[in-house]
């Protein structure tokens, strides 16, 4: 199993579960052009288009002038209680997408996105809408009409079938989302009470997709959301870059060579946090530094990357069980549309535990007051592993990073989370109170 990794210490380490850093030695400074560019820039343009239609599909609850918008907020003043050793580590911020509206979680970005995209393309085939019309129209009874006949179908861990089907049931759709038999119960409910169809499998996240992909093709009227190979999904996750450079800019934040932005991202199958780094490196070139984090149990991007192949690999052929508490990063098999776009873009991932994540879950909750899901908590432990770390502080000096510290700005993406119910929260903060992150204290890893 060493034979196609050329690095077998960190492999070890994979193998066997424990946390890790790993920079990419791939990364390359420069972000190389992508072929994507033109349809991220599509998908802005059709989320600005959207903005009257989400208003009115989820009235009261979506703010009317931007409603998939997430706020930037300052957490320098808690950059203690989230690892930081005391000396000036820069300016920290939250990139609060579990706040998101609606859907709760980043999935609103590429699924609302994926969906209306869609909707578009049928009204244009009949002829109902103009190519660059407002999309308001696509709320009309006409086109709802033309909605009702046709179904939506995708394979979820929860959050994505969430944004999904909420979005597909607002517009007319039938919606059938295929989870895991282990998938949270409160989403399955969730997404029922909303009328979404939703259909059980034994087996992995990967075996729902597979079910979703084979129900779909037997439907000429179906369209499949693919999770896994999704163009739509990937570009709307990347117009979020702008956003953030937008709320940076507002906040004068400087990114250049000497002020650095690292951003880090919860990662699942690649499709959210690979969407986000694509977008990122294509607007801040060299002077953002993008990092992924994945549970210990469920690497699959990190995986994929050291093996540094053509044909997928997953956690299961190292012997991981791909079981965690981060139930929105339960993916054994990166995207492999995704997996070859960040092997030169990438910077760096680093794995967590379940009892690291529990503990920064509460940390979340109790000293940000953050209603992060643990999933979205793993963004939290990013700046204190790359400034305390002996992996991290590696990557600062390799890059000239070091003495640029105090002029950087870290922003940490919390993916999900405000739609946990109470009861649930109230579990998860029970568990995370007996759990020991780790045996020298949350942060001193690697
Ligand atoms: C989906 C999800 C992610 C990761 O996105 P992928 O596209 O699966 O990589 C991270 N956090 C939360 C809360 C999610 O729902």
């Amino acid at each position: 199993m060493t034979a196609w990794c050329s690095d077998p210490a960190i492999l070890e380490q994979v193998k066997t579960a424990q946390p890790v850093f790993w920079s990419n030695p791939h990364a390359t400074r420069d972000a190389p052009a992508g072929v994507f560019d033109a349809a991220v820039d599509d998908a802005d343009a059709r989320m600005a288009r959207s903005r009257t239609l989400i208003g009115e599909l989820f009235p009261g609850q979506a703010d009317l002038e931007n409603p998939i918008c997430s706020p930037l907020l300052d957490v320098s003043a808690f950059a203690s209680s989230l690892g930081a050793d005391g000396g000036d580590v820069g300016r920290w911020w939250v990139k609060a997408d579990h706040q998101l509206p609606v859907a709760g979680s980043i999935k609103a970005r590429g699924g609302f996105h994926e969906v209306i995209a869609y909707a578009e393309r049928v009204a244009l085939a009949r002829g109902l809408i103009a190519s660059g019309d407002d999309l308001v129209t696509l709320a009309s009874d006409r086109c709802r009409a033309l909605f009702e006949e046709r179904t939506i179908v995708v394979g979820s861990t929860g959050n994505l079938g969430m944004s999904i089907g909420l979005m597909s049931a607002a517009l007319g759709f039938q919606a059938i989302v295929h989870m895991s038999s282990d998938a949270k119960a409160w989403k399955k409910q969730r997404l029922r009470d909303h009328g979404a169809c939703v259909v059980e499998h034994a087996g992995d996240y990967a075996q729902a997709v597979e079910n979703g992909r084979a129900a779909a093709e037997q439907d000429p009227l179906a369209h499949f959301v693919d999770d896994e190979r999704s163009v739509d999904l990937f570009v709307g996750y990347a117009a979020a870059a702008r956003e953030l450079a937008e709320q940076l800019r507002r906040q004068s934040v400087v990114v250049d060579a000497d002020h650095p932005l690292f951003v880090y991202i919860p990662c699942g199958v690649g499709g959210a946090p690979g969407g986000l780094t694509y977008g990122l490196k294509r607007l801040f070139g060299p002077n953002v530094h993008c990092l992924f984090a994945e549970p210990v149990q469920s690497p699959c991007m990190l995986v994929q990357l050291i093996a540094d192949r053509l044909e997928p690999v997953s956690v299961y052929d190292l012997g991981l069980t791909n079981k965690t508490e981060a139930d929105g990063l339960a993916v054994g098999q990166a995207s492999m549309l995704v997996a070859p776009l960040m092997r030169e873009r990438l910077d760096a991932v680093y794995t967590l535990t379940d009892a690291q994540l529990l503990a920064l879950f509460r940390e979340g909750q109790e000293c940000l007051g953050l209603s992060v899901e643990p999933s979205a908590a793993a963004a939290l432990a990013g700046p204190a592993l790359v400034t305390r770390s002996p992996a991290g502080r590696a990557y600062l000096e390799a890059h000239g990073l070091a003495d640029k510290l105090k002029r950087s700005n870290h922003v940490l993406w919390t993916t999900g989370g405000s739609l946990v119910p109470e009861e649930e929260r109230l579990s998860l903060m029970g568990r995370a109170a007996f759990v020991d992150p780790f045996p020298g204290g949350l942060f001193d890893q690697a």
